[in-house]
């Protein structure tokens, strides 16, 4: 089979959370499986051009049309890892990805409705002819609109539609002249209540909600969180969408690339180590205290990696970093803060732990330290409001970190409770659970591990290597995915 995916991100070369992740993890595993996989990125000025080899000019002069005239871009391309990726590059005074950032602007649905427009626009002039476009979250919603609106009658009448969804927080709300913009005009067929007029707000477009609509097959990335989406309050006003379009909807829980997150190969940690022989993850907790100045002390270290958001439960974060050095543990935090109020909170909180050997916060992205975290932790907290998957506490178990996780989304379907599992035998539990969002909940998730960790030493190690036993890599969900790409091709 032929695919495209189509993406604002791409791990590493583009990189804000999980979305890149699982855009490169996905695509290589559809390429072992003997599948053609090329991915259409934006080329921003600020992405990891040192990830990317052999970049070179594809196709000088692409012209997009636009409002009433046409945007000259050049397509670039090059292998990220591997991967075959082209790059579109627009050069207007819109300078749309030369911002220094990927998301952020106010005329982001602008940018990403460009971008969604430009990749078809290349794959119609360039004659590519995908069996199948994979295309991810509110940024690409307006392809499978376009696809079918527009350029299926440009000869690309063939290509069907799988669109997953990692975030319905996010939808991408716009106005009026995205239809002027992007040629599809008619605004009284768009604004339709069964196309893409917003569920709430009467005056507004919904990119996602148009992704839904158009598509052959919708995703969200775990079981239980489709079930929450459809059904609770986690679709953000989408439920509705999502029922009247049930019979193409699922959740396919997402992968880690276990190529590249695997102790037993990771090239950014000194130490190897596996479930058989666990000696190399002490040491690389020996180096992560010695790199982030903590002490050397008989404790464990919990540890938090992600975005410090309101969705991955930052209040919660805080929480676990004051009660880990009342229970006499260690932390460490690796998080970037998209928000300056938050930003500024951890900040401060940093100036004012500084100089308490038991604690690190480090605030920004960092993809070598996150690695070493995982590595040299003894346990990770992923206290999150809501989580359409969770990419850290599978990272976390493969490494032998043991997650301690709220239940909701995808943490439901990846983390058992070692205490209180009901429907995994004790031998198969791999972390603990909590429910509620108050600090009590999470303290006596916390209570558990740390205890377990400095009481039963032995019974901690094995519920370390029950977790490393779990098979999360893009083996089942790559078999998932062709499953629907068939179906969808043959319907
Ligand atoms: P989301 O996509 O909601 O941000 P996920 O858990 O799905 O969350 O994916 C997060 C990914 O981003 C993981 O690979 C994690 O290691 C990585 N990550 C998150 N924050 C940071 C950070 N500050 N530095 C390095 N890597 C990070």
């Amino acid at each position: 089979m032929y695919i495209i995916q189509i993406a604002s991100e791409c791990a590493p070369v583009i990189k804000a959370g999980g979305l890149g992740d699982v855009v490169y993890g996905l695509s290589r595993e559809l390429e072992n499986r003997g599948h053609t996989v090329e991915i259409i990125l934006p080329k921003y000025d600020c992405m990891r051009y040192d990830h990317i080899w052999g970049l070179h000019m594809a196709y000088q002069d692409l012209y997009v049309p636009w409002y009433d005239g046409r945007i000259h871009c050049s397509v670039y391309c090059g292998w990220v890892h591997g991967r075959l990726c082209f790059f579109i590059e627009p050069h207007s005074q819109d300078s749309f990805f030369d911002r220094g950032y990927y998301y952020g602007s106010n005329d982001d649905t602008m940018r990403f409705a460009f971008f969604s427009k430009a990749a078809l626009e290349f794959m119609q002039q360039s004659n590519k002819r995908p069996d199948v476009i994979h295309c991810h979250d509110w940024q690409t919603g307006l392809v499978p609109v376009l696809l079918y609106e527009i350029y299926q009658w440009h000869g690309m009448a063939y290509q069907r539609v799988c669109y997953t969804i990692h975030n319905f927080k996010h939808q991408g709300i716009a106005g009026l002249n995205i239809l002027q913009a992007t040629g599809l005009h008619r605004p009284e067929y768009y604004f339709e209540y069964d196309r893409l007029r917003d569920n709430f707000n009467p005056f507004a477009l919904n990119f996602m909600k148009g992704g839904i609509v158009y598509s052959n097959f919708v995703t969200t990335v775990s079981p239980h969180h489709a079930w929450e989406a459809h059904y609770g309050e986690f679709g953000y006003g989408l439920g509705h969408t999502l029922h009247q379009h049930q019979h193409k909807f699922g959740g396919v829980l997402n992968g880690i690339d276990t190529d590249f997150w695997n102790p037993e190969i990771d090239r950014y940690i000194p130490y190897h180590y596996s479930k058989d022989d666990l000696e190399g993850k002490a040491k690389n907790k020996k180096a992560l205290r010695e790199r982030l100045w903590l002490s050397h002390e008989d404790k464990p270290i919990v540890a938090f990696i992600g975005r410090l958001d309101d969705q991955k439960g930052v209040h919660l974060v805080h929480h676990a970093v004051y009660y880990a050095l009342h229970r006499n543990a260690q932390f460490v935090l690796l998080g970037s803060a998209t928000e300056e109020g938050l930003n500024n909170w951890f900040w401060h909180e940093k100036n004012h732990l500084n100089n308490n050997p038991n604690v690190h916060l480090e605030i920004g992205f960092n993809e070598e330290l996150s690695h070493l975290i995982y590595a040299g932790a003894d346990m990770i907290v992923v206290p999150s409001n809501y989580e359409p998957c969770g990419l850290t506490q599978m990272i976390g178990l493969k490494y032998g970190t043991v997650p301690i996780v709220r239940g909701v989304g995808g943490l439901v379907n990846t983390v058992f409770d070692r205490d209180y599992d009901q429907t995994h035998l004790p031998e198969e539990r791999n972390g603990y659970v909590f429910y509620q969002t108050d600090n009590r909940a999470l303290e006596s998730a916390m209570d558990r591990a740390i205890g377990l960790w400095n009481y039963y030493p032995d019974e901690f190690e094995k519920l370390v290597i029950q977790g490393m036993n779990y098979d999360y890599s893009w083996n089942y969900p790559g078999k998932d995915y062709l499953g629907i790409y068939e179906y969808i091709r043959h319907k």
